[in-house]
């Protein structure tokens, strides 16, 4: 697995690495699905490596044991804990870390062994406030041979106390060119990879999102594109968007929720483009939010759709 851009926050990792620290604690931020994780991962290969190079040698027993587990986690295998030294953690429900996962890490991290040993917290701002207030004392005084690697989108969801016992790494989005470069790696095709990436606002979310459900991609497109006519002045399309409505009806709801993101990622791009006046793109997304919070509530999505493109056009 190949970790792509974010050079200048490798080479940053790096000089702290080269400081051979007997216990580091990171706190990474930056969007979702841009590769915190990936070089969390790598960051620990490089604390475990037995002979200590860069991002780790690749070839020790230490360094193939997390290659393993990078294998296992990216291949979407069930057990995400193949590696004896190295612990991840996140929110199981989808909601919260709980406390007991948090007291689980901190005996780990205890453990009398010659390895080093690592943890990588996943989105750190899932942790209730119990699970951080357990987590800080470790943060203050962290184990012999220890790494603690807390993942978030945004710092300031996070205790300002756990934020400042962290060294913080910050993480830019991706450049369109590497989310190109990722998505062919994953074996798109160049064309549907510039077009993903267009719209992908230097993360990788969206672009997996679509390549997951490809029918949402384009009506998000034919969606965008009704819009677009009525903005260049080319009037309302009453059909168009009637048969637009009776396709998305049948859909679920969070894919119709995905679409509105499409539609918004595409206003996007013209309005920075200067191709639809910025008030008109706010418009979209004022009225995507609403079209998203009524269809959650069970309102009619064929409606849903024909009054969201109607309140645009208005
Ligand atoms: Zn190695």
């Amino acid at each position: 697995m190949k970790v792509l851009g974010h050079e200048e926050t490798k080479d940053t990792i790096k000089k702290f690495l080269n400081k051979k620290y007997n216990s580091y604690s990171f706190l990474f931020e930056g969007k979702d699905c841009i590769g915190k994780k990936l070089i969390a991962l790598y960051t620990a290969r490089a604390f475990l490596c037995e002979k200590g190079y860069d991002f780790g040698c690749g070839s020790c027993k230490d360094c193939r044991l997390v290659n393993n587990l990078i294998d296992s986690i990216y291949e979407k295998k069930e057990d995400e804990n193949v590696h004896p030294n190295v612990k991840l953690v996140r929110a199981e429900d989808g909601k919260n870390i709980k406390i007991d996962q948090i007291r689980e890490i901190i005996s780990f991290l205890k453990l009398k062994s010659e390895k080093g040993k690592v943890v990588i917290i996943e989105k750190a701002e899932k942790m209730n406030t119990e699970a951080a207030n357990a987590l800080l004392k470790t943060l203050e005084e962290p184990p012999d041979n220890s790494m603690i690697i807390l993942t978030t989108s945004n710092q300031n969801n996070l205790l300002p106390t756990i934020v400042s016992r962290c060294k913080k790494i910050k993480f830019k989005p991706l450049s369109k060119e590497t989310v190109k470069e990722i998505l062919e790696l994953k074996g798109v095709d160049e064309t549907k990879a510039k077009n993903f990436a267009s719209i992908s606002d230097g993360s990788l979310c969206l672009p997996m999102s679509i390549l997951e459900k490809e029918n949402l991609y384009k009506y998000g497109k034919d969606l965008t594109n009704l819009l677009f006519l009525f903005i260049q002045g080319k009037g309302v399309h009453p059909e168009g968007i009637v048969s637009i409505s009776d396709i998305l009806d049948k859909l679920e709801v969070e894919d119709l929720i995905l679409i509105m993101d499409i539609v918004e990622m595409f206003s996007y791009r013209k309005a920075i483009k200067g191709e639809m006046p910025v008030s008109k793109y706010e418009k979209i997304v004022n009225e995507s939010k609403k079209f998203k919070e009524a269809i959650k509530k069970g309102v009619k999505k064929k409606l849903a759709v024909e009054g969201f493109y109607f309140n645009v056009t208005n």
